[in-house]
């Protein structure tokens, strides 16, 4: 029994009975194995490079807007409301939360599909499995092992989707995919607690960005709802005000319906474990129908008037070229490389899988921050940077 596990339903994971880590460690003093992830997590370059990598926004476009980072606070704060009221483990849902995104490119969607798209013969390249090799493998920082050795549960978390052929690759952790199992209740907790939060932070700054408009966005049920609530109680309120009271609201009914619906899954399924948790044909954590619905609506209008928007496609086509340009320099010529990520490279080589070096240059490229990407972009192609100066380390 750890000092947390009192606090737990019999469904929750238990930080004093984790499946492990890969390299065996003692015990953390004063603290639990999830708070341990946590805190590694926390202390990681990767995730310092989060606040400058794009959400929607590319980072330089303004000092309002959702980065990764702020976005991976939201996700955790979320997750851990709704941790809490169902006796969930709080810090596995934070851990997880706030390594979701350590594997984003620079330049969001944009720089995961640019970098698929270059990656296609060498075994492609997606976010999710990326996060999870940051944390198995990229950080290297401590003396006993490759990566941040973090637990079972957490690294379960983390890989939220995975095809089957990479299932096969990656062993015990991508297991639920090849025998239809679900993830922890934290896992699940997490992964909607992400969407809960981008849905909402998304609309708060295309609002911001005039990117989309008030008046479009009352035709939209899951907003015009809090919205006549707001108005009607606060008549004339100020433009700022009036959309963080709407956004606040709009959070909240997610939330409570997630709880709601989620424990009543629950209390139907009666899991006695995490184990009866992922033998279950679905996962227990969910909408009702009716929200299922709201929300569709939203990412539907979303999709369309905003991820699309003529000056997000602009950012997109920008992002694309720059990711593709240094993709095609590296792989042609590996000594472009800095030192680092060449030495990187060439120890994937003679790894036996037949990615090799390509593969070290989608972790160099996949690391990038938006600005370093952009910067790194003009020292590679920009004539004007041809200067003497640019050979002084
Ligand atoms: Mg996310």
């Amino acid at each position: 029994m750890s000092a947390y596990s009192g606090h737990l339903a019999p469904y929750a994971c238990d930080d004093s009975r984790s499946q492990g880590r890969q390299y065996a460690e003692d015990s953390p003093n004063y603290r639990n194995e999830f708070q341990r992830d946590r805190d590694r997590i926390i202390h990681s370059a990767a995730f310092r490079r989060l606040e400058y990598k794009t959400q929607v926004f590319v980072n330089h476009e303004g000092d309002l807007f959702r980065t990764r980072l702020t976005h991976s606070l939201e996700v955790a704060q979320i997750a851990r409301s709704i941790a809490r009221e169902l006796k969930l483990h709080e810090d596995l849902c934070e851990a997880v939360a706030l390594s979701h995104d350590l594997g984003h490119t620079p330049f969001g969607h944009a720089g995961q599909t640019a970098l698929n798209a270059c990656m296609k013969d060498y075994g492609g390249f997606e976010h999710n499995l990326q996060s999870l090799r940051v944390v198995d493998k990229l950080e290297q920082k401590y003396a006993e092992f490759p990566g941040l050795n973090l637990c079972y549960e957490t690294r379960e978390g983390i890989l939220k989707h995975c095809s089957v052929k990479n299932a096969r690759l990656l062993g015990e952790v991508a297991q639920r995919f090849l025998n239809n199992q679900q993830p922890s209740l934290e896992a699940q907790c997490t992964d909607l607690s992400d969407e809960t939060a981008y849905n909402n932070h998304d609309v708060d700054d295309g609002l911001r960005y005039g990117l989309i408009q008030l008046d479009d966005m009352k035709n939209i049920e899951l907003f015009r709802k809090q919205y006549d609530i707001v108005n009607k109680k606060y008549p004339g309120l100020h433009h700022r005000k009036l959309i963080h009271e709407v956004i606040r609201r709009m959070i909240n009914v997610m939330v409570v319906d997630l709880i709601d619906t989620s424990r009543s899954n629950i209390e139907q399924a009666k899991p006695q474990s995490v184990d009866d948790v992922r033998k279950q044909d679905k996962p227990l954590m969910a909408f009702s129908p009716q929200m299922t619905e709201l929300k569709q609506e939203l990412k539907q209008f979303l999709r369309r008037n905003l991820y699309q928007h003529y000056r997000v496609h602009r950012m997109t086509l920008k992002a694309e070229n720059i990711i593709k340009s240094l993709f095609d320099a590296f792989l042609n010529d590996p000594r472009l490389l800095p030192p680092e990520a060449y030495q990187h490279c060439m120890a994937l080589e003679n790894d036996d899988s037949d990615e090799g070096r390509v593969r070290g240059i989608a972790d160099y490229i996949a690391g990038m921050t938006d600005r370093f990407a952009i910067i790194e972009y003009e020292r590679v192609f920009n004539p004007r940077q041809l200067s003497i100066a640019n050979l002084i380390p």
